[in-house]
């Protein structure tokens, strides 16, 4: 969240909706000291626009909503023997749900969501199109059992802005400090504004590309690809058409989006308070994934808005539009070649120098904020217990 977070201001997140998925007891208990946590069950589905179609998510296992001889051959091709030739997430998906689903959905879909790497890249995120053994309870059912890795999850009830800024306050950050260099002999990380930090060991959140980068240290394996996204949220007038759901997966659209999310469906704390009642606002948010380190000019991106929110509009998702925000995330999805040692060659050389990588897109593999969190208070303890007496 940047800017003031009024009862008269739409709220955004910066990083699109952050919805936190497997927070345990313990974790639950320290992240309400902070703010309670109000908590909901995932309402999410598969739109095609050019039918209007709407599928519950995960698709799969519902078959009952599609076309009657699409559903059949669908569920045919699933429970025929599968090969478990193909390292690639193409080749994954292919196996796992047939040619039927996946020319309908998981073939578009995948090649908006990795922008293309998806023929590439090795299978990972599993959990994200789970394949669920006996893998069609739930198929032909009216109301299949939620599956998957976030069927529950957890928002704070003041929004997530307000719980980071209360937890920060209990922290010393130094905002607008970019680390603009890393010096291994000397031990010294330097900082944009000149300041010149020492230190014995050192815990980097950065991703393991840029943290290899600015320490100047080469792997013999060359990098594994990630991709970035640009988030654009919007504050509207809320159309005809505008579904239920928390979320929605796209897997074909003219401007280039694979998911769009509501805030204001989740909880109307999103929306101005004098426009909080009844169902004439939305707050949204639209996912675009790019290929890394092909950032489009801003003139790009601002075509590009106006192209989404005109095909949200064609769509009769929104009416007229109140306000707009576009952020942009370098490091959005990692992701591995199929047989790369680049992530342990990395980690590794890192370590040697006495840095030690936490967090998502340190160690380049898919968790959420809890796992997050798990992992940073767990680094943060075992940091604490060697530091040595003054
Ligand atoms: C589109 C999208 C949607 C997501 N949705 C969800 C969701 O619904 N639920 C969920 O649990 N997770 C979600 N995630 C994942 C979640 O964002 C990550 O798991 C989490 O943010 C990772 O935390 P981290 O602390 O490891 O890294 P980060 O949050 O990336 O923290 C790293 C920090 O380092 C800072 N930094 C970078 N470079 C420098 C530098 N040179 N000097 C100083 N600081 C620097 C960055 O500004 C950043 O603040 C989503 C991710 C994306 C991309």
């Amino acid at each position: 969240m940047s800017g003031p977070d009024t009862p008269d201001s739409y709220r955004f997140e910066m990083g699109g909706g952050h919805w936190m998925f497997g927070v345990d007891q313990a974790l639950r208990g320290m992240l309400e000291k902070y703010s309670s946590l109000c908590e909901y069950s995932r309402n999410a589905a598969v739109f095609f626009p050019e039918t209007g179609l709407t599928v519950p998510y995960p698709i799969q296992n519902h078959l009952l909503a599609l076309p009657k001889t699409i559903a059949r051959r669908a569920a045919g091709e699933m429970l025929a023997p599968r090969s478990t030739e193909g390292g690639t997430l193409d080749a994954w998906l292919q196996n796992s749900f047939g040619p039927t689903l996946c020319e309908l959905f998981f073939t578009p879909f995948h090649e908006l969501y990795t922008a293309g790497l998806f023929r590439h890249i090795a299978p990972q995120d599993a959990q994200k199109s789970p394949v669920d053994l006996p893998r069609f309870r739930g198929a032909f059912e009216r109301r299949g059992s939620p599956v998957g890795y976030n069927a529950r999850y957890l928002y704070p009830c003041h929004g997530l802005g307000t719980l980071m800024k209360r937890i920060a306050e209990d922290c010393d950050v130094r905002y607008n400090s970019r680390a603009t260099a890393l010096d291994v002999s000397e031990r010294i990380v330097r900082t944009e504004d000149g300041t010149v930090w020492p230190y014995e060991s050192l815990l980097s959140t950065l991703s393991l590309d840029r943290t290899l980068a600015l320490a100047h240290l080469d792997t013999d394996s060359a990098p594994d690809p990630y991709t970035s996204v640009c988030v654009l949220n919007i504050g509207a007038c809320r159309g005809s058409r505008c579904p239920a759901q928390h979320w929605i997966y796209v897997p074909r659209s003219r401007s280039g989006f694979y998911r769009i999310g509501f805030y204001s469906n989740v909880t109307s704390e999103f929306l101005p308070k004098r426009i909080r009642r009844g169902s004439k606002y939305v707050s949204l948010y639209v996912e675009r994934a790019y290929r890394g380190g092909a950032r489009p000019s801003d003139d790009d991106l601002r075509s590009y808005a106006d192209m989404a929110m005109r095909e949200l509009q064609d769509w009769q998702f929104i009416r007229s539009v109140d306000v707009i925000d576009m952020t942009w995330i370098e490091t959005a999805y990692t992701w591995h070649i199929p047989g790369s040692r680049w992530v342990e060659e990395g980690i590794a050389l890192l370590a040697h120098n006495g840095i030690r990588q936490a967090g998502r897109y340190a160690r380049w593999k898919f968790q959420g904020i809890a796992d997050c969190f798990r992992e940073g208070l767990q680094v943060g303890a075992e940091l604490r217990t060697n530091v040595p007496h003054e």
